[in-house]
């Protein structure tokens, strides 16, 4: 942060009108827009004739933190990036691209300008940075209150294909991920952590990255589409759970295959051991990476840079199952005791 006055000043020192000055000149335009931010609503095109649309809501402390464990401050522009990304997955998740994003934005008069226009600037970056050619911020709120709340609509395009949902998966789909997988969950445990920012390596502080500003694989929802996937979701709440979703959503069992996930912990062991935890446990548990986890179909060739962790069994092949287990997700056919993140939990 620069030491310019200008730079010092709050939110609540500005008219909305003058917040809005601020916000407007960081957003950038795409090729969906018909008419843009300014007037009363904006027009997106919508060339299917059907809208895939979504949203999402972070509250201050509750979704995200400003102030974590080992000394680290969320900057806006990690919340705005995060936002963005975990909407924009979404959509990718469908088989979708996204096309136009709304914000709505309630902070308390003492935040720091810069902070709302570092949230602009993340916000604008993940949708370029991630690829998201097609999506622009296109209006949104802002509003004040206690504490800080992001929400995030985003609407996508079909593209003329079908959606892909969680209800499709079938026995004898291969199950498979694309993009990271426990690298958020890492990161998360070390802000959680006492390990200072400055005591951490190279790869730890990618870690952190992956949990600040997470990179979805925009392009692989589409190609998943394109290539006959069964079924899809993101992961945001940890594989076991996401997996459960859509193991149940299809009316199936999914069997993970415990040595692909030990390859897909490798990298994070060096973590692990420094806060003496279970790498396996973060690539089961770990939400928040927004990888995507699809079924194929036995003859269906897989896009680039989906690996195949894990088959998709009926339920009936769970009545003759020795052990009994009843759990929607098993790795090598035993129930896993690590179930992921719920809103809702204790
Ligand atoms: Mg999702």
């Amino acid at each position: 942060m620069s030491g310019n006055v200008a730079d010092r000043l709050t939110v609540g020192q500005l008219s909305e009108r003058e917040l809005l000055a601020q916000i407007f000149p960081r957003l950038a335009n795409s090729s969906s827009v018909l008419l843009g931010p300014g007037d009363d609503a904006a027009v997106v095109a919508a060339p299917d004739g059907r809208t895939v649309i979504s949203m999402d809501t972070q509250v201050q402390d509750q979704d995200f933190r400003l102030h974590w464990n080992n000394g680290y401050a969320s900057t806006g522009f990690d919340v705005g990036w995060k936002a963005a990304a975990q909407n924009l997955s979404d959509i990718n998740a469908m088989g979708a691209v996204a096309t136009g994003m709304v914000v709505s934005l309630t902070m308390p008069p003492q935040t720091e300008l810069e902070w709302m226009r570092d949230l602009t600037e993340g916000l604008s970056r993940a949708i370029t940075e991630l690829g998201a050619d097609r999506c622009a911020v296109v209006g949104g709120d802002l509003s004040s209150g206690r504490e800080l709340v992001v929400t995030v609509s985003v609407i996508g395009d079909l593209e003329g294909r079908a959606p892909v949902l969680r209800s499709g998966a079938e026995a004898g789909d291969r199950l498979a991920i694309c993009g990271a997988l426990g690298r958020a969950g890492a990161g998360w445990a070390l802000l959680e952590s006492e390990n200072s920012i400055s005591s951490l390596n190279a790869d730890q502080l990618a870690l952190l990255d992956s949990f600040r500003c997470p990179r979805p694989p925009l392009l692989a929802g589409p190609a998943a589409a394109r290539a006959g996937a069964t079924s899809m979701l993101d992961v945001s709440d940890g594989l076991i759970r996401d997996a459960g979703r859509l193991a149940l959503a299809s009316e199936v069992q999914i069997d993970l295959d415990p040595g692909v996930l030990r390859e897909l912990a490798r990298p994070l062991e060096p973590a692990a051991r420094l806060l003496g935890r279970n790498a396996v446990d973060w690539v089961l548990g770990g939400g928040e990476d927004h990888g995507l986890l699809s079924t194929f179909g036995p003859r269906s060739a897989l896009p680039p840079g989906f690996t195949v962790i894990g088959s998709v069994r009926s339920k009936a092949d769970n009545d003759t199952n020795p052990a009994g287990v009843q759990a929607p997700v098993t790795v090598a056919g035993q129930r896993s005791d690590v179930v992921g993140w719920d809103h809702f939990a204790d």
